[in-house]
């Protein structure tokens, strides 16, 4: 019943969990591959706001200004 998993960055059989820190990777060095490829992506993804007026705030009697 013990299915031997796999790890989903070089496919080495991957030790169980309690002796095993990186799991469900193979190694440390796999799990680190796997979370840089995730941080890789999302930072890739383009900022349409970024340097254009970002630092700008809001400004000021542009929102709901009650009158007395
Ligand atoms: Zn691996």
């Amino acid at each position: 019943m013990t299915a031997t998993k796999t790890c989903a960055i070089c496919g080495k059989p991957v030790p169980p969990r309690p002796e095993n820190r990186s799991y469900p990777f193979c190694s440390d060095r796999c799990r680190l591959i796997d979370l840089s490829k995730w941080l890789g992506e999302e930072y890739r993804i383009p900022g349409p706001r970024a340097g254009d007026g970002a630092d700008q705030p809001p400004a000021p009697g542009a929102e709901e200004d009650e009158p007395s």
